[in-house]
């Protein structure tokens, strides 16, 4: 059996260097834990960037997927099958939305978003504001209206459309419509670049600018979305609804799965041949997205997230007071949190989180601004309070 080494040398060898790894390699997962290779434990506050918010391997999940796996594995959008269909109407039932589109991740789901506007815009109406900051995907179109410029580098010249607007102003953004304006789009709160929430007010400025200058309103809650932020949806707390939502990383709890989801007038831009996807709501994934929205709206289980986001958050400030020098505050939504640091935290953010995974703690360093707890949304109380030991550990000795 390879150990930790082993596998990162035969990964290094053929793997493109797209991405920045941990020295672990995860062979098994349960609920807040994962186990790597050497047999070592680690307590997950990252549960795959958001997306297991079950827990690794929930059971019902898993019996969900073994159940499907069984019986139907693929037949493309050719067909109609009944995991798709319950997924869908689970969706529908449950938010603004009357009709759903199956993508398979993130950047796919904000795709059809992105092909949804501009065809229901008609011709000559193209245009995307989106805001600095935000993180949309790594495809090209994704990525143009990801308003980062470190992800554009060396790709230009990237698709025409996107434009981005300062973070936090309404007339910014106004100052941005033009004719050729077909939408805009955010986030309900910025994850990558930083747990930054959009305030309720700046929310209800970007919709009532929508409804007045006749732009549609797109909200990609593709991290913030199924209960991460405490309600199945983030708009749902903010007061504001909007035409297209896009979803995908906790969807299918670890299987990979995205929609978009809009109303039936909007959807009907969308003829048949005009968007497709061979894998899109897969009857595999969509079984698991089946249930793991049942277990999210199960009685009792926002509220829970709620309470227990809300314990962590205080946790989270009392680290903030204690270590004045690194850490200014906390911020973020539900399980979405972040630990904003000062300009000398900054500086040992990498370091804080390569210490907290010295110690069996997995969190990471968002839009290297930021450290971001995203655990399963199932995290207990006790596993909370062992992160707070931990992180305390580390800042204590970083700070001496
Ligand atoms: C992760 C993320 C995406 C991209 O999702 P992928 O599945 O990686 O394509 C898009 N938008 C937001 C807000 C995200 O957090």
């Amino acid at each position: 059996m390879n150990d930790n080494a082993q596998w990162k040398e035969r990964g290094d060898k053929v793997f493109i260097g797209t991405y920045s790894r941990f020295p672990a390699a995860m062979v098994r997962g349960e609920g807040c834990r994962l186990w790597d290779a050497n047999g070592r434990e680690y307590l997950d506050f990252l549960s795959g960037i958001a997306v297991c918010a079950l827990g690794h391997c929930h059971p019902a999940v898993t019996e969900a997927i073994q159940r499907q796996a069984g019986s139907l594995l693929h037949v493309s959008n050719l067909f109609y099958t009944v995991p798709q269909i319950e997924l869908a109407e689970l969706l529908v039932a449950n938010s603004f939305a009357d009709k759903v589109f199956m993508a398979n991740s993130g950047a796919e789901a904000n795709e059809a978003a992105l092909k949804l506007a501009r065809i229901h815009s008609g011709p000559g109406r193209y245009e995307v504001i989106s805001l600095l900051g935000s993180f949309h995907g790594r495809t090209l179109a994704t990525v143009a209206a990801t308003g980062q410029p470190r992800f554009h580098q060396g790709f230009e010249p990237l698709p025409q459309g996107f434009v981005h607007a300062e973070f936090g102003d309404p007339a910014a953004i106004e100052a941005l419509v033009n004719d050729r304006t077909c939408a805009i789009l955010c986030e309900p709160l910025q994850g990558e670049s930083g747990v930054r929430p959009l305030e309720p007010e700046y929310l209800k400025a970007i919709r009532e600018i929508c409804d007045r200058r006749n732009l549609l309103l797109i909200f990609d809650e593709v991290q913030t979305g199924l209960g991460r932020t405490g309600t199945l949806f983030a708009h749902e707390q903010l007061g504001v609804t909007p035409d297209i939502m896009t979803l995908a990383k906790a969807l299918g709890n670890g299987l990979p799965i995205g929609a978009m989801l809009t109303t039936d007038k909007i959807a009907a831009s969308l003829t048949a041949g005009t968007h497709a996807s061979t894998f899109g709501g897969n009857p595999v994934a969509a079984a698991a997205g089946a249930a793991v929205l049942r277990l999210i709206l199960a009685d009792g289980f926002l509220a829970g997230v709620r309470e227990r986001g809300a314990y962590f958050a205080e946790q989270l400030a009392g680290v903030a007071r204690q270590f004045p020098e690194l850490a200014t505050g906390v911020r973020g939504r539900g399980m979405l949190l972040g630990l904003v640091l000062t300009e000398k935290g900054i500086g040992l953010g990498a370091r804080i989180v390569e210490e907290m995974f010295a110690r069996g703690t997995l969190i990471n360093f968002a839009g290297n601004r930021v450290l971001r707890f995203v655990p399963p949304l199932v995290v207990s109380p006790a596993e909370i309070d062992t992160l707070i030991e931990r992180l305390k550990a580390v800042l204590a000795d970083l700070a001496a």
